[in-house]
Parts: structure tokens; C-alpha cells; sequence
């Protein structure tokens, strides 16, 4: 019986399971036996014991069609992205990157000079971040382009921060502002659909730069991990916004045992992206929930940072910790309680 045969009847579609749930259910029986292996699958990267430190190791695929449209997306800013979203795991664990391997699957499609803008890219943020490019692999594939990075960092033992650590009654803090990368997405979306109708008509991107460089060249929350270094505040859990904050809250939730409130009014969203958000006549405030790409950090902290985190505009005190009973809930401006789902957007929509 060849392979084919033995799975005939097993035909369970990925999208049941979700992507979260197929991880689960590949990995639960994954047990880690070398006593340097500290953390394994469940948090944004991997930990090793290196003695002194903590070796953090993490990977993020990007793939043509799924994660980025080369119709808009230049192949410079492509190659920034992919650093730059690995190194936020790293960021998230609090840690700081060091090192990157590059993996690449490309069509018979692309050229040399097509590829070297993409490593302009790369060697752009290996430069800004000071990261290492230290190998990779290079194949092709039967269509299209596949970037798979892999993040080494570091961080003192003392400082890591993991999802599971957030205690009830802790701030819930995020930096920067939240949903400006899901909107630059649509406006590109919108602006292509147009161009690709009429290409007489050229795209209006005009006094939305700030979106678009949210979603095309987003930075790595570097510069909040030397802040908060800065500031002497270790958060108690953290992770990156990778899928909108509603989502990562969630994740916090679960690893840490804990429930956690956000509140409507107090999530920061650029003004640029709140008049686009009006635009296209969507919440700007679903966006920032469920979004995703914003590559910030979500975070929990002990109260006693309140006073110094306040008075920083790089940081913004959304909600708190609960006791896990009384589960993760949105507080809306109209002070209505709503829980708090990963990608709920039609149950958002649907609710206001
Ligand atoms: P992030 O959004 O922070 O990049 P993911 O949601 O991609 O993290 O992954 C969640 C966790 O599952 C991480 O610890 C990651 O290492 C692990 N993981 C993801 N895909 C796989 C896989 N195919 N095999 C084993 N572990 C995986
Ligand atoms: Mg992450």
C-alpha cells in the first residue's frame, strides 16, 4: 500500500483546524530532552541555554501570494520586511538579535538584479539593526518567491520575558499605535484593483505615506527594548502584534493563565490611519484589534511602572490583568462589555 492509499480516507482540511490548531496538533507530543533546551514550541522564540545567556532562536516565512503582491510591493522593502519581522520575535522575548540565515525558493520568473534588490533590502536592516547575515539556502521554486529567515539573539537570563509570566492586576501595555499596517494593505489592495482596471489611472497614495510604510517597510520594535532597558522595567509576559493586539492578548491569556480586559478608548491609532480607516468606512478600532502586521509589542508590566510608563508616548496602558474567571473582554467606549476574539471581525462588524 503506497502513501496515497494509506491517507485515502484521511482528508481533514487544514482551515479546520486553523493555523494555531495545526500547530497544536503536529507538536503535542513534542517533549524537549537536552537539558539546554529551556523553551521550545509556544512562544515567539525558542530558548537555549548557553551557560552565561540565553540563545533565542526564531523563524518567519514569507510567501509570494500570501504574505506580499509584488504588483506594489518594492523587492527592497521586501527584503527589510522579512528581517525586520523576525527580529521582533526576538525583540518580544526582550532580548536582541544578533544573527540571520536567509532561506530562498525562487520562480525561473525573477533576474539577478530582481533578487539583489531583495538583498539590498536584507542588508539594509541587517545594517540598521546590527545583525549578522551569517548563511542560508538558495533553491527554486516552481512559482513564485518564498523568503524563510531564521533569527539568532541573545538576552540576559535575568531579563527574559515570556508569554506565560503575566500576574493579575498588571498593566496591559502596547508601544507605538495600532492598525496603520492593516490600512496601508488596503489602500494598496484598493489602489492596484484600480490600476489594474484602467492603467491609465495612476495610484493616489498621496498624504498616506505613514501607512504605507507601515505595512511595506515596517521598522522592528528595537528602539522599545532599549526604552523599556532604559526605564529599568522588565515586563512580566510580552509578545509581538503580528496578528492584531486582539489575537497576542489572547495568546498572553492562555500561556499565563489570566484574563485580560482592553479598553476601547484607549488604543493608540495614528491620525492618518484613523482618517483612511473613515475612508473606507471601516472601525478603525477592528482594525487595531485584529489587523495584524503592526509588528509592535504587547506587554504586561507590574503597576509599580505606572508612573514611568506614562509619562512615555512610546507606550500606551490599554487595559489590564483579571483573574483567568473572569476571561479576556473588551471594554467598548459606550463601556458595553464584549469578549475579546482572535480575528473577530465579523463579529465586530456584525456587533456595532
Ligand atoms: P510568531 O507569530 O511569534 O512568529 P507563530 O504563531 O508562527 O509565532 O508560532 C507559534 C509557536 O509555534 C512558535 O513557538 C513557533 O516556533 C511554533 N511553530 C510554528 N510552526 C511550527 C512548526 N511547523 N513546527 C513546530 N513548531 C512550530
Ligand atoms: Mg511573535
Amino acid at each position: 500500500m503506497n502513501i496515497f492509499e494509506e491517507n485515502k480516507n484521511k482528508n481533514t482540511r487544514v482551515e479546520s483546524l486553523g493555523e494555531f490548531g495545526l500547530i497544536d496538533y503536529l507538536t503535542k507530543e513534542v517533549k524537549l530532552e537536552n537539558k539546554s533546551s529551556i523553551c521550545g514550541i509556544g512562544d515567539d522564540a525558542a530558548v537555549v541555554d548557553m551557560g552565561e545567556f540565553y540563545q533565542l532562536a526564531s523563524m518567519d516565512i514569507l510567501t509570494e501570494g500570501v504574505h506580499f503582491n509584488l504588483s506594489y510591493t518594492p523587492l527592497k522593502h521586501l527584503g527589510y520586511k522579512s528581517v525586520a519581522v523576525n527580529i521582533s520575535d526576538i525583540c518580544a522575548m526582550n532580548g536582541d538579535a544578533k544573527q540571520i540565515i536567509v532561506g530562498l525558493a525562487i520562480s525561473n520568473r525573477f533576474t539577478v538584479e530582481a533578487i539583489e534588490e531583495l538583498y539590498k533590502g536584507i542588508k539594509l536592516a541587517c545594517n540598521d539593526y546590527r545583525v549578522d547575515l551569517v548563511g542560508g539556502d538558495t533553491t527554486s521554486s516552481a512559482s513564485g518567491l518564498t523568503i524563510s529567515i531564521t533569527v539568532l539573539g541573545k538576552v540576559a537570563k535575568d531579563k527574559i520575558v515570556y508569554r506565560s509570566g503575566a500576574q493579575i492586576n498588571d498593566l496591559v501595555v502596547c508601544t507605538g499605535d495600532l492598525g496603520s499596517a492593516y490600512l496601508g494593505l488596503q489602500l494598496l489592495n484598493r489602489e492596484n484593483t484600480i490600476f489594474k482596471e484602467n492603467p491609465k489611472i495612476q495610484p493616489d497614495l498621496s498624504g498616506n505615506d505613514y501607512v504605507l510604510k507601515r505595512q511595506l517597510r515596517p521598522d522592528a520594535p528595537v528602539k522599545y527594548i532599549e526604552i523599556l532597558k532604559e526605564l529599568e522595567i522588565v515586563p512580566t509576559s510580552m509578545i509581538d502584534v503580528s496578528d492584531g493586539v486582539s489575537s497576542e492578548a489572547l495568546h498572553i491569556s492562555k500561556a499565563s493563565s489570566v484574563g485580560i480586559t482592553i479598553h476601547e478608548d484607549k488604543i493608540p491609532i495614528d491620525y492618518t490611519a484613523m482618517n483612511l480607516a473613515n475612508e473606507f468606512n471601516i472601525n478603525p478600532i477592528v482594525c487595531a484589534l485584529n489587523g495584524g502586521e503592526d509588528y509592535e509589542l504587547l506587554f504586561t508590566v507590574s503597576q509599580s511602572h505606572y508612573e514611568k510608563l506614562k509619562k512615555d508616548p512610546d507606550f500606551t496602558i490599554i487595559g489590564f490583568v483579571t483573574d483567568l474567571s473572569e476571561g479576556n473582554n473588551f471594554i467598548a467606549k459606550d463601556a458595553s462589555v464584549h469578549p475579546l476574539k482572535a480575528q473577530g471581525w465579523d463579529a465586530m462588524k456584525s456587533e456595532e
